[in-house]
Order: structure tokens, then C-alpha cells, then sequence
């Protein structure tokens, strides 16, 4: 098992990048994390036709097609031999001058990491995992918008570190007008009453591809499932809380500011989401 990173398309084993990259400079780029199945890349697609959005959203010209990334991922892949990977695409706006203004980087860089892949514990799909109402706000989407899925993420890292504080291993954001958007790397959804909701995308969140697929798994097995405006304090009524993301799946919450969902344990809609997702997973690649 290895680590192998492409940097515009030659494989090394390390990579040092420019301190003038303004990626590390300004958090100046797009990336995505991929997950795979026997070394595969999950929903390539998906994953691919948002990092062109999100580049998009911020004019970065990425230099070359899917076709090429795809391609150049495939062989990254291999180079790696790992039985299975984490995957992440990044585009940054390339080396430039030493000030804000981007137009000095000419040439964005791309690099595919591929690594080896450390699964979440059992026990947290098991017993569900504690999270905050944090204070840290999510950014409003007429700032930096939570939909473009930039490399500047210093607000999730906040939003975190404030939850470790509290004892908690996730944070939950609100945005500035006080309604529920997402977790700090993931997509929030809760249950009441047997209907599942989450938070719209006009909320302030990212569409997570994992959210995309779990809405429509649940409508697809009858759920009544909602999307819409919620103030964090409806968080408190839920019967089951759930996190959706790449790596994380569906996560269910157990505890929400050190007090228990439900019975404090996963619920039973969080667990037959798990399941069906999974089972998608396995079928789809
Ligand atoms: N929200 C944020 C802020 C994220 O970083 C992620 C992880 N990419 C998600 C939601 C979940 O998105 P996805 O299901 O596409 O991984």
C-alpha cells in the first residue's frame, strides 16, 4: 500500500509544492475527495462535474478535460496497488506573485493524491457520534459560498475546533440568520416525527453528492423526506439525527450538545439509510 501523488500528470512518491502557490498562499483552489470500491473511484462523474463548477465559480480555468483526469486517476490508482483509496483532486490557481491579485499564476496545478484509506471506526456507525450546535457560522452563500467547494475551509476548521472544545467529535453550523446548514466536512439531516429533513441548499450548504443520493433513496422507499429552513433549535426535537458525506457515509448522531437523540442511540431510519446507501455503493460505481 502506498501513496502515490500526480502532479500534472507525472506520479511521485512526495511532492513538494511552491510556498508561491496561491492555493497555499490564499487557499486559492477546488478540490474534491473521491472514495472507491476494489480501488475504483465512487460517482467519478459527480465528483468531476462539481470540480469543474466549483473552478468555475472562482474563473480558474482548469487546463485540461475529464477525460484527462480520469485517465491520469486511473493510473494513479494503479501505481498505488492499494485494495482500496482515498482520492483527492485538487486544482490550485498555481504559483504567482506574492499578493492577492491572481492574475500572475499562468499555469493552475493539479494534483491527484492517492493514498491509502483510514475507515471510520465501527463503533461510530455502532453507537453514533457526538456532535455541537457550534457558534462559528457558516459562511453565507454572497460570501465565500458553501456550494463552491474551495480549498479555503478555515471556517469548518473553527466550526471543529470549537466542537472538540465541547466535547464533541462533529460540529453542526448555523448561518447568519440562525438556520441549520451542515457539519463541517458533511450534510446534516434529522428526523421528527418520521419525516426526514434537511437543509435546503439555499440554507448555505454544499450539495453533497452523498446528500443528492440519500434524498432520493428516501423517496424511492416511500420516506416522506423534506428539504427546507430550519433554526438550529428544531435540532433539539429530532428523533434521529444523521450525517452524510463521501467517507463518512451515513453517520448517526447519538448525543447533540451532551445530550442524547432519541434513545442515544442510532435510530432505526438513519440505519435503514445506511444499508440502502451501502447497498447502492456496492452496485454502482
Ligand atoms: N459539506 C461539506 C462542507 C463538505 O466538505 C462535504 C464533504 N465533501 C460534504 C458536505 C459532503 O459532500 P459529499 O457527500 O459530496 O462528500
Amino acid at each position: 500500500m502506498a501513496t502515490k501523488i500526480n502532479f500534472n500528470g507525472e506520479i511521485h512518491d512526495h511532492l513538494n509544492i511552491s510556498v508561491l502557490d496561491h492555493g497555499f498562499l490564499f487557499g486559492d483552489s477546488v478540490y474534491e475527495v473521491v472514495s472507491t470500491l476494489n480501488n475504483q473511484p465512487c460517482f467519478l462523474d459527480k465528483h468531476l462535474t462539481r470540480l469543474y463548477a466549483s473552478a468555475q465559480a472562482i474563473s480558474l480555468k482548469i487546463p485540461h478535460d475529464k477525460e484527462w483526469l480520469r485517465e491520469h486517476l486511473e493510473n494513479t490508482l494503479v501505481a498505488s496497488g492499494n485494495d482500496e483509496s482515498y482520492i483527492r483532486i485538487i486544482v490550485t490557481r498555481g504559483v504567482g506573485e506574492i499578493t492577492i491579485d491572481p492574475s500572475s499564476c499562468e499555469h493552475p496545478n493539479i494534483i491527484l493524491m492517492v493514498m491509502d484509506v483510514t475507515e471510520y471506526p465501527k463503533s461510530f456507525y455502532e453507537k453514533g457520534i457526538r456532535v455541537a450546535l457550534v457558534s462559528i457560522k457558516r459562511n453565507p452563500h454572497n460570501a465565500l459560498n458553501p456550494n463552491v467547494k474551495t480549498g479555503n475551509y478555515l471556517n469548518n476548521v473553527l466550526a471543529k475546533m470549537e466542537a472538540d472544545r465541547l466535547g464533541a467529535q462533529d460540529a453542526i453550523m448555523v448561518n447568519p440568520w440562525g438556520y441549520l446548514t451542515e457539519g463541517t466536512t458533511s450534510n446534516l439531516f434529522f428526523v421528527c416525527e418520521g419525516h426526514i429533513l434537511t437543509p435546503s441548499l439555499d440554507c448555505g450548504i454544499l450539495s453533497g453528492i452523498t446528500r443528492e443520493m440519500v434524498i432520493q433513496l428516501a423517496k424511492e422507499n416511500g420516506f416522506h423526506m423534506e428539504e427546507g429552513k430550519w433554526p438550529g433549535e428544531e435540532l433539539y426535537k429530532a428523533d434521529e439525527i444523521f450525517l452524510t458525506g463521501t467517507l463518512k457515509r451515513v453517520m448517526p448522531v447519538s448525543h447533540l450538545d451532551g445530550r442524547p437523540v432519541g434513545l442515544g442511540k442510532p435510530g432505526p431510519i438513519t440505519l435503514k439509510l445506511l444499508r440502502l446507501y451501502d447497498g447502492l455503493l456496492t452496485k454502482k460505481v
